[in-house]
């Protein structure tokens, strides 16, 4: 049965000067609006223990918006405003909730700059947005095409770390269950492959099951410890140092973004191709620290990697097993269920007194897959 589902699609934009400067002053006022009602938020908490309202912070900011000195905040789109009180309103039923710590202070260097805008503050016609108090479109760089007759309701505007421009489109999408198959694949995340999976998919593993790191990934992680190293030796608040600093946002930016691509290609093939997929919950097995930058990156890409499986086996009608107790997925002979006594890191491959031999990974899909199979 087809399901409608709430989507994101991100591009990249390129504002005028003019709207580079109306989209950094409403940034700069919802950040304003957001850290003022906190205040008085908190204020209104710890001396009469009680929690203001939205309906009562949105009164507050109609009463900022009538003093001199806060008048400017008339001068942007009020919609932004109103969805950063929103935003904190969220982030204290997150507290109350105890599933966030108690809300924080947003900062100009340290918090993502955005604005959101809802129905009422931007126009979508005939591929063309554009946001209230703007006299023109946003120059987009429509990398795929929103779902046709798309309805946009929120659009967030963005700007990051390195400098570049993003707009989130929120769409109502059309998604269709994929037809059923036999199949099922168990996945073992790896440092030396980025996964390996219990059995091969073409365009996507080597014959073994492998999944290695996209070519591009070494040249760019030794880009990003170069730009890190040239950053510890600049001296701190010098303008080198500001530079230093961007670049390596910048190199960081490029990695997650390639990194993301090929995330979503590889999550999409292995959901497409399976009706059931087998993943171990890594928590249970992150006992060994390693603090190296390459290990940061592997364990980064496998969060990303286990929430895409999530919601497109989701979407596509397809099941996801996630392992949640320890067993020696390595150790454990997939063919004749003998545990072998020691299995250094450096072995790659083994034989078992059963006369099997296997690759370290692909034996510990399978017992993954085996183990998924048997929780279910
Ligand atoms: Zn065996």
């Amino acid at each position: 049965m087809a399901q409608t589902v709430k989507r994101a699609y991100k591009f990249r934009f390129y504002p005028t000067p003019e709207q580079a400067e109306e989209l950094a002053r409403t940034f700069g006022c919802a950040r304003l609006v957001y850290n003022k009602a906190l205040e008085e938020r908190s204020r209104a908490y710890t001396l009469e223990g009680r929690s203001l309202s939205y309906v009562e912070s949105s009164a507050a900011l109609t009463a900022w918006k009538r003093t001199d000195e806060l008048a400017f905040l008339n001068e942007v789109s009020s919609v932004p405003l109103q969805q950063a009180l929103r935003h904190l309103q969220a982030a204290f039923a997150n507290f109350f909730a105890k599933r966030a710590g108690y809300p924080a202070f947003k900062s100009r260097k340290r918090s993502r700059a955005s604005a959101e805008y809802t129905r009422s503050a931007f126009t979508y016609r005939g591929g063309r947005l554009t946001l209230a108090k703007m006299d023109g479109p946003l120059n987009i760089v429509w990398s795929c095409p929103l779902p046709e007759g798309a309805e946009p309701s929120t659009v967030t505007v963005s700007k990051d770390a390195a400098g570049r421009w993003f707009v989130s489109i929120l769409c109502q999408d059309t998604i269709r269950p994929l037809n059923p198959t036999g199949e099922a694949v168990g996945i073992d995340a790896g440092i030396t492959a980025l996964v390996t999976l219990s059995r091969p998919i073409r365009g996507v593993s080597d014959a073994d099951g492998k999944v290695v790191n996209p070519r591009h990934e070494r040249a760019d992680r030794r880009k990003l410890a170069r730009a890190q190293r040239a950053l510890a030796r600049k001296e701190k608040g010098s303008a080198n140092r500001r530079k230093a600093k961007l670049t390596v946002a910048r190199v960081y930016a490029r990695i997650s973004d390639r990194r993301r691509d090929f995330l979503h290609k590889l999550t999409t093939s292995i959901v497409r191709e399976n009706q059931t997929v087998a993943i171990e919950d890594l928590t249970v097995r992150n006992l060994v620290k390693n603090r190296s930058l390459a290990r940061a990156i592997s364990d980064a890409s496998w969060r990303e990697m286990r929430t895409m499986l999530e919601y497109k086996a989701q979407w596509y009608g397809r099941e996801l097993v996630v392992v949640d107790r320890w067993f020696p997925s390595s150790k454990l002979c997939s063919a004749c269920g003998a545990i072998a006594q020691s299995m250094p890191l450096n072995v790659r491959e083994w034989e078992c007194a059963c006369g099997a031999t296997h690759d370290r990974d692909v034996n510990a899909a399978k017992n993954i897959l085996a183990a998924g199979l048997a929780e279910r």
